[in-house]
């Protein structure tokens, strides 16, 4: 049986065109069969929206990175609210905290975020969100401001912020992470993720999953994430791959 997944998080505007589509060819071969590109800033949301209008079964996300909340203009914040009513647009994002390598402070990531709370809600979109030390800031917005439909993309805690997240309201996607051979916190996070809320990604270029290490990763790849979330859930493959693509098309409405 041909797998029918779905890759919830890719940057392929990261990629050069001739290379997006060997990229593309064998995430079809491999059975993926929807990709969301997510757009970290203007110029990238534009291009991610440009190759989900021409590739079937692509669809965009767009946001500002936190890491360029601090630069972020008044300007740009315009465009991406148009940008955001796009017909190929699924959800906003991605935005959220990123307290490891704070490249933009803290403050303007707490603000950037609520804006892209505030362009979710208008446009009755998801919101993609990012989150890196700093799960006390992210708890502390998300209970105030509830929005309805979010995912934590690239989860990376242990189960305390999983049930933390879970009890918002959120889904969790997994990333190649879940494969890598010091994330027992992860792999317990998705052992007891439910399954209406699981999604898998591969945050691609970046994060390649075992056993492709060192190579660089792409859409194709989500396939191991799922199976690594199935084995650590003590299911089939299919029902693991079956769950996130369901999660996927219902969130995204793909
Ligand atoms: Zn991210
Ligand atoms: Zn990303």
């Amino acid at each position: 049986m041909a797998p029918d997944l779905t890759d919830t998080h890719a940057h392929l505007d990261y990629l050069p065109p001739e290379e997006l589509q060997e990229v593309l060819g064998r995430a079809r071969e491999a059975g993926v069969s929807k990709i969301i590109t997510i757009g970290t800033g203007v110029d990238s949301s534009r291009r991610a929206i440009e190759i989900a209008e021409s590739e079937l079964g692509v669809f965009a996300a767009v946001g500002i990175h936190p890491h360029d909340a601090a630069t972020a203009t008044e300007d740009d914040w315009r465009v991406l609210a148009e940008l955001a009513v796009s017909d190929r647009v699924v959800a906003v994002g991605e935005t959220g905290l990123d307290y490891f390598y704070n490249h933009s402070s803290k403050e303007s990531q707490r603000g950037a975020l609520e804006r892209h709370l505030d362009l979710a809600a208008a446009a009755g979109l998801p919101v993609i969100i990012h989150c890196r030390d700093a799960y006390a800031d992210l708890e502390e917005i998300l209970k105030r401001r509830r929005p309805e439909q979010a995912v934590l993309h690239c989860f990376s805690g242990g189960p305390h912020e999983a049930e933390t997240f879970l009890n918002l309201g959120l889904y969790l996607s997994f990333s190649g992470i879940v494969t890598f051979g010091n994330a027992a916190s992860v792999r317990a996070a998705a052992a007891i993720v439910p399954w209406d809320r699981l999604l898998v990604e591969t945050d691609s270029p970046y994060l390649t999953p075992a056993p492709h290490r060192g190579a660089q990763n792409e859409p194709a790849y989500v396939a191991l994430v799922a199976a690594k979330v199935a084995e650590v859930k003590e299911a089939i493959v299919e029902k693991a791959v079956k769950a996130a693509t369901d999660n996927a098309d219902r969130l995204f409405r793909i």
